[in-house]
């Protein structure tokens, strides 16, 4: 929806808004806001609404603190599963300094700057997110357990799919929010779910992977179920990824499509997702954020762990749907929903650019099952791996120098050092699995 300063003004005061909150994202993905009254509406739109930044992760030192919320006007949008009546509204905005220029700091900056590349060059980047997630029983004090009373898979019905009621109501909500929602299923894991909206703009989209995730929380809890996006959240079953549909257009026109190309690929596509593999292993800490993420991304789980494309094949890191028009993509595997959108967003479109302007092409396509591949047959092929584990990704991050320069200086270094902390944090830990394999052998 485009809305101007008066259209927000007037339905705050006819639609019984008492409370807007003011949203912003953090480095590491988390939705932060402030939540203002009608009486403050003025100060909203005029973009003067001012937050201390110096406690946001990722954000600014003391000394330095002050920053100011211009919401995106066009973000408008009631919170249905608050109170009817002196309704609550939200507005993401983008964060800005005293002096007026963008906070190099703010994830939504690093996508807005990622996109104007794209739109100098002609191109809207339009991306379709596919979500999935687990919902897990609560224990008596309300945390949340690894429980589901729900032995189902995929595509399966209720009564054995416990979690048919929480998809519906978070499907209705999402969809009085303004979402287009495509489809929702049981997904193969007992307890796991998907949900998946329209494509749109990537900017469009990073807001509503963010609104998605704190409606299917929000929503969850109010039927006394957790509902998490944590990558594995149980060894030995599904873990849950956030595959990302990806195309690039110019004046309405898909430009991944061309019927005289091989399979109906334009030599943009074919670039595109070379770029994407040439910077994967690169752009993994952010797509794949958590030490947790690495645990997802193994053999057996239709996760992707191996570096290759496929038309058809689902064991590869990028799979191109069979539709053409002005549906052709490209589709992503390894991202997962525990990703700060803005960032992960920006880097895929970084890498597919990056294609596009070097003229790069993409090694052959895969048909094989590369999971019942030797490492061998892997060699052979050229097959490269996806970093194991988050120092590793840390690392090649930092030698990727079109991926950082995509990031900037400011958000490379806090979410490097955040990473790498998160890393030492958990490689000093003595775990369960240490205990059963060790204490009693040795
Ligand atoms: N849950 C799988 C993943 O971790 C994907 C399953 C599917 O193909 O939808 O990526
Ligand atoms: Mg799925």
């Amino acid at each position: 929806m485009k809305y101007t300063k008066e259209d927000i003004v007037r339905m705050v005061n006819e639609k019984d808004i008492e409370f807007v909150r003011l949203q912003f994202t953090d480095i590491f993905g988390q939705l932060k806001n402030v939540a203002v009254t009608r009486s403050q509406i003025q100060k909203v739109v005029n973009d003067q609404i001012m937050i201390d930044g110096s406690s946001i992760e990722g954000f600014t030192r003391i000394h330095e603190s002050d920053q100011y919320l211009h919401p995106d006007l066009d973000t408008f949008a009631v919170l249905p599963w608050m109170p009817a009546e002196r309704k609550t509204a939200r507005l993401i905005c983008n964060v800005y300094n005293p002096d007026g220029t963008p906070f190099v700091g703010d994830p939504r900056y690093v996508l807005r700057r990622a996109l104007k590349r794209a739109q100098d060059l002609g191109y809207t980047f339009n991306v379709g997110p596919e979500m999935e997630f687990f919902l897990f029983e609560t224990d008596e004090r309300g945390l949340p357990t690894t429980r589901t009373a729900d032995a189902a898979s995929y595509f399966d019905m209720a009564p054995i799919d416990h979690g048919g009621d929480v998809r519906r109501e978070i499907c209705l909500m999402l969809e009085e929010m303004g979402f287009e929602i495509e489809a929702s299923h049981h997904e193969v894991a007992e307890g796991q779910h998907e949900i998946d909206f329209k494509y749109a703009d990537a900017l469009t989209a990073a807001d509503n992977i963010s609104t998605f995730r704190m409606a299917v929380k929000t929503i969850a809890q109010s039927h006394g179920l957790h509902a998490t996006f944590m990558p594995k959240p149980v060894f030995g079953i599904n873990g849950s990824g956030m595959h990302v549909n990806m195309s690039l257009s110019k004046n309405g026109k898909n430009i991944f499509f061309d019927p005289e190309g091989e399979k109906g690929l334009s030599k943009e596509a074919y670039s595109f997702i070379a770029g994407v593999l040439e910077h994967v292993r690169g752009f993994a800490a952010i797509t794949n954020p958590l030490v947790n993420s690495y645990k997802r991304l193994v053999p057996g789980y239709e996760a992707p762990c191996y570096l290759a494309w496929s038309a058809s094949n689902r064991s590869a890191l990028i799979r191109i749907p069979a539709a053409r028009g002005n549906s052709t993509r490209v589709e992503l595997r390894c991202p997962d929903p525990a990703c700060n959108p803005y960032l992960a967003l920006a880097v895929c479109l970084t890498a597919g650019l990056d294609g596009i302007e070097k003229g790069l092409t993409p090694p052959a396509e895969i048909t094989e099952n590369i999971f019942t591949m030797t490492e061998k047959e892997r060699q052979a092929h050229g097959i490269a791996s996806l970093p194991g584990n988050l120092l590793e990704a840390v690392e090649l991050l930092e030698q990727d120098s079109i991926i950082t320069e995509a990031l900037g200086d400011h958000v490379l270094k806090s979410y490097t050092s955040g990473k790498r902390a998160e890393w030492d944090e958990y490689r000093t830990r003595v775990t369960d699995w240490e205990r059963q394999r060790y204490m009693i052998v040795y």
